[in-house]
C-alpha cells in the first residue's frame, strides 16, 4: 500500500538559529496517525536538522542536488555529499528550479538517474502554469514532464520514486487547486503510470499535492482517493501550522 507523506519545503528561509527553533517546535509536536514526515530546510542547514531530528521519526531531506557525483562545479552540491550526511531523500524538478535556473526535463532526467544511483529517493515535482490550465492543456504538460524525466526507468526504480503535482499557479499566491482539481490531476497521474508499468505500481505510488496548502484546506485535499499528502512551502515554516496539515489525514 502507498505511504501518506507531508513534506515541508522550507526552500530558502531560515538561518541557523531559526532552523535550531523550528526544530524544537517540530519537536515539541505530537505526530499523531500513519503519515512520513520530512522537512528540506536548505543546504547549510541540513547537518544541523540532521542532528537534531536524528532520533525522531521526521525526516531531514535536500531540497536540491547536481546530477555529477563530483568537480568542478563551482556552488554546486552533489548526492555523495548529501548522503555523507545521512540524508537519503531530494526534490527534484520543483517549479521555481525549473524557472529561476532554467532545469529542463533531460537535465532532471540526469539528476533523478545520480539520485536513485545513490539509492536515494526522490520527491519529483512538476506541474502546469497558469496559462496551460486556461488553454486546458494542463494533462498534456504534465504528462511530458513526467515522461521526459522518468519514463526511461525500469519499474523497479519507481520504489525510491515519490510524484509531487504542484500546480505553478497555487504555489505562494494563495490560491489552490480546488479538491476536485487536484483529484482529477492526480487520477490522471497514476492512469498515466498504469499506462506504462502497469496498474500495481502506479496504486502503490504516492503522489502529493503541492501549492497553497493549509491547515484550513488540507484536510479536504487529503480526503481525495488519489491524494497521498502535500509537499508545504509557506506553512511549513510554522510548526503548528504544519503539524495540523500532518494530522489531516
Ligand atoms: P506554498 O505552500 O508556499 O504554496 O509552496 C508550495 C511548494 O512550492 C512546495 O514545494
Amino acid at each position: 500500500m502507498r505511504k501518506n507523506i507531508v513534506a515541508g519545503n522550507w526552500k530558502m528561509n531560515n538561518g541557523l538559529s531559526e532552523t535550531e527553533t523550528l526544530i524544537r517546535e517540530l519537536k515539541s509536536q505530537n505526530k499523531i496517525g500513519d503519515v512520513e514526515v520530512m522537512i528540506a530546510p536548505s543546504f547549510t542547514n541540513l547537518w544541523q536538522a540532521f542532528n537534531s531530528l536524528k532520533d525522531s521519526s521526521i525526516e531531514v531531506i535536500a531540497q536540491n542536488m547536481h546530477f555529477a557525483e563530483s568537480g568542478a562545479y563551482t556552488g554546486e552540491v552533489s548526492a555523495t555529499m548529501i548522503k555523507s550526511l545521512g540524508v537519503k531523500t531530494v526534490i527534484l524538478g520543483h517549479s521555481e528550479r525549473r524557472a529561476y535556473f532554467n532545469e529542463t526535463d533531460e537535465l532532471l532526467a540526469k539528476k533523478v538517474d545520480a539520485a536513485l544511483k545513490n539509492e536515494m529517493r526522490v520527491i519529483f515535482c512538476f506541474g502546469e502554469e497558469l496559462k496551460d490550465r486556461k488553454s486546458e492543456n494542463q494533462e498534456h504538460i504534465v504528462e511530458d514532464q513526467i515522461k521526459n524525466a522518468l519514463f526511461h526507468l525500469d519499474a523497479s526504480a519507481f520504489k525510491n520514486i515519490v510524484l509531487a503535482y504542484e500546480p505553478v499557479w497555487a504555489i505562494g499566491t494563495g490560491e489552490t487547486a480546488s479538491p476536485e482539481q487536484a483529484q482529477d490531476m492526480h487520477a490522471f497521474i497514476r492512469k498515466t503510470l498504469a499506462d506504462k508499468y502497469g496498474k500495481d505500481l502506479a496504486d502503490n505510488m504516492s503522489i502529493l499535492y503541492g501549492g497553497s496548502c493549509k491547515p484550513s484546506n488540507a484536510k479536504e485535499i487529503f480526503s481525495k482517493p488519489d491524494v497521498d499528502g502535500g509537499l508545504i512551502g509557506g506553512a511549513a515554516l510554522n510548526a503548528d501550522d504544519f503539524f495540523a496539515i500532518v494530522n489531516s489525514f
